[in-house]
């Protein structure tokens, strides 16, 4: 079976002509997550035979290639490492036509920018959407300053990833520190809990800013089944209701009509049955997390019994087809 992965990644460090911290970021043995990168850490920033290797290995046809890590760059630097960034990322995947595709990286430390990088990166670049790490100078896209991605995106039909990106100090003090050692703290403000949620809250955000209203057709990938947010549905819209916040729709609108959810590494059978009765089959898209999830088990998803054939097609690279128009 064809399958599309979409929230697959690479680190930097091999751009030309960026000033990076040398080597990865570190990732925690004993976390189980960064498997691949774990086993062999150049993986992180090679899109070449050895991530086309992973691929085949994993049964993966096509990966959508991104990096999470552009909305670290200051604005002094943010529009030249981006373009770097995705011109590098083009070479690269162009010698792969048939099995990577790009998600843009855009400068959103420099908000007038990057409407027209992301117009730049999709027309001449042939990249199917964008991957932003979640918190703008630690906002949300919902302010006026970003309006003009969200109708970018709108106008070129491509999705935005809200992908998770380290959440603000602040936040990170007052929910994740408490009576913690430096270790612990580590895994539980980004991997264990925090950065799944801060996506979550700035997809509501945007619903509850009337975001969708004015950009209807916008879509919105979440990884990590939609970083809990499914779970919530009926709770939404008792309490956030359309009548309440004045927003054209009830929250469960918008999460089934402008949101699109990853399997992202969790393979957990559950998951994906209560996804598909809260969201529905066609929003559900599948994706590993290459190279820091661990690919064993994707087949509980995968060939879940309670899928049809057709669902299964649908899940593994139909819904990705439609999506992202490849
Ligand atoms: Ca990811």
């Amino acid at each position: 079976m064809k399958v599309i992965t979409l929230e697959e990644h690479f680190a930097p460090v091999a751009v030309p002509g960026l000033n990076l911290p040398k080597g990865l970021p570190p990732l925690e043995k004993g976390t189980n997550v960064g498997a691949a990168w774990l086993d062999d850490p150049s993986t992180g920033a090679e899109i070449g035979p050895k991530r086309i290797a992973h691929m085949d290995e994993d049964g993966v046809t096509v990966q959508v290639i991104s990096t999470p890590f552009a909305q670290g760059f200051g604005p002094d630097v943010a529009l030249d490492y981006c373009r770097k960034i995705n011109d590098f990322l083009a070479e690269k995947i162009a010698a792969y036509p048939d099995r990577m595709k790009g998600f843009a990286a855009l400068p959103t430390a420099v908000p007038e920018a990057c409407a027209d990088e992301l117009e730049r990166c999709v027309k001449e670049l042939g990249f199917v959407g964008t991957l932003i790490g979640n918190r703008v100078n630690g906002g949300f896209l919902s302010e006026p300053q970003y309006d003009p991605i969200l109708a970018k995106a709108e106008e070129l039909d491509v999705p935005i990833f809200l992908h998770p990106g380290e959440p603000p100090q602040a936040i990170v003090d007052l929910c994740y520190s408490k009576g913690l050692s430096d270790t612990v703290v580590s895994s539980f403000k980004r991997f264990g809990y925090g950065w799944h949620v801060d996506p979550g809250i700035h997809f509501l955000n945007l619903i509850l800013t009337g975001a969708f209203d004015r950009h209807p057709n916008l879509q919105i990938i979440l990884g990590h089944w939609g970083e809990l947010l499914p779970y919530y549905i009926d709770r939404f819209d008792d309490t956030l209701s359309a009548e309440f916040t004045g927003t054209r729709h009830n929250p469960s609108y918008y999460l089934k009509n402008n949101l699109y959810v990853t399997s992202s590494g969790i393979w957990t059978p559950e998951c994906l049955e209560f996804c598909v009765k809260r969201l529905g089959v066609d929003r559900i898209v599948f994706s590993i997390d290459y190279p820091f999830a661990n690919p064993r088990g994707k087949e509980k998803i995968l060939e879940h019994p309670m899928l049809s054939m057709e669902e299964r097609e649908m899940i593994a690279h139909g819904n990705a087809e439609r999506l992202l128009k490849i």
